[in-house]
């Protein structure tokens, strides 16, 4: 098919959550009614699919944009995800309330759901109340025993790590690390496309449908890192126009922070495509045969053969591709 290639973007799929809010109105969605949690932004799972909204494959959702385009756009190493899916999930999260304590497996964890990835994720926070507050691995010196009887004994919470945030912040979170994002905080998400979550504890509260939702407990004491998780957090207020500054290098998605003060020309590498999430500001993205406008909220997937592209305007962005 000869479509050429184009900067994608896609009209979110949002999702609502016990823990969700109205956020996400501010980035000029048209968010459904309800406590929405989650826009997924950039998504081709079987329990979320985003469409694109521009250009020629206008109205397709990125599972059918794999199908037909997928081999040159996605690029020789962004094409190759074992579940033969796209291999990420970018989100947008409004926690207006706590999210349960949870941990995600790594892609070997024999419990997986077939055709499911491991999570690894990252989280660069766009948005946080003044006293924002997350929870962020375990104590130290804490195992598996001494978490399984803080768990029997009703007192998890006596072995996590609280740390505090502010925008701007970062946190890198390879499977098998502890984590909460709690009230207060607005984050971009950039993970493998998976949705598997183990959870540990959610407050003893009730769900959507008044029922306390499901706790997983021994698959979560089975995933759970309890020493040294490879976790990592940056503060990124450093970040310097016209220089990309790396905020994760995973296996899996390699991302890089970038001010954007006038033009930036760049390009993509015929090894994956790139996915822009602009945080702040907004500007346009031009490349060989056309311009979209961009602003804060909005997510895009670059061609890996799109070549030379043009970021331009005021802006903050992430750029993410597959290492
Ligand atoms: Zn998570």
């Amino acid at each position: 098919m000869s479509i050429q290639p184009y900067p994608l973007h896609f009209k979110p799929e949002f999702k609502e959550r016990v823990w969700g809010g109205r956020a996400l109105e501010k980035f000029g969605f048209d968010v459904p009614a309800g406590a929405i949690g989650e826009g997924w932004m950039i998504a081709d799972h079987p329990n979320g699919v985003s469409h694109v909204t521009n250009g020629a494959l206008a109205g397709k959702g990125l599972d059918e944009i794999r199908e037909l385009v997928g081999a040159s756009w996605f690029g020789t190493k962004g094409g190759g995800s074992s579940n033969g899916r796209f291999p990420l999930l970018i989100k947008l999260l409004d926690c207006n309330d706590d999210l349960s304590i949870q941990v995600h497996p790594n892609d070997e964890y024999e419990g997986l759901p077939k055709g499911e990835l491991g999570k690894t994720e990252m989280w660069y926070v766009l948005d946080a109340k003044p006293d924002a507050k997350i929870i962020y691995g375990l104590k130290p010196g804490v195992d598996r025993t001494e978490m399984a009887r803080a768990i029997e004994e009703g007192r998890i919470m006596d072995s996590l790590q609280e740390v505090s945030v502010k925008a701007g912040d970062t946190f890198y979170i390879p499977a098998g690390t502890v984590h909460a994002l709690c009230a207060g905080v607005v984050v971009a998400e950039i993970q493998q496309n998976s949705d598997t979550t183990y959870r540990l504890y959610d407050y003893n509260r009730p769900g959507l449908d008044g029922k306390p939702r499901e706790l997983h407990i021994e698959d979560s004491l089975n995933v759970t890192a309890y020493e040294d998780s490879g976790a990592a957090r940056m503060d990124t207020a450093g970040a310097k126009p016209g220089k990309w500054l790396t905020l994760a290098n995973s296996p899996y998605f390699k991302t890089d922070k970038g001010i954007v003060n006038g033009q930036w020309t760049l390009s993509t590498s015929t090894d994956s495509f790139v996915i822009v999430i602009v945080c702040e500001g907004s500007g346009s993205i031009s490349w060989a045969s056309g311009l979209v406008d961009a602003k804060a909220g909005d997510c895009f997937l670059l061609p890996a053969n799109l070549g030379t592209y043009t970021l331009d305007g005021s802006m903050t962005v992430l750029r993410s591709l597959v290492p």
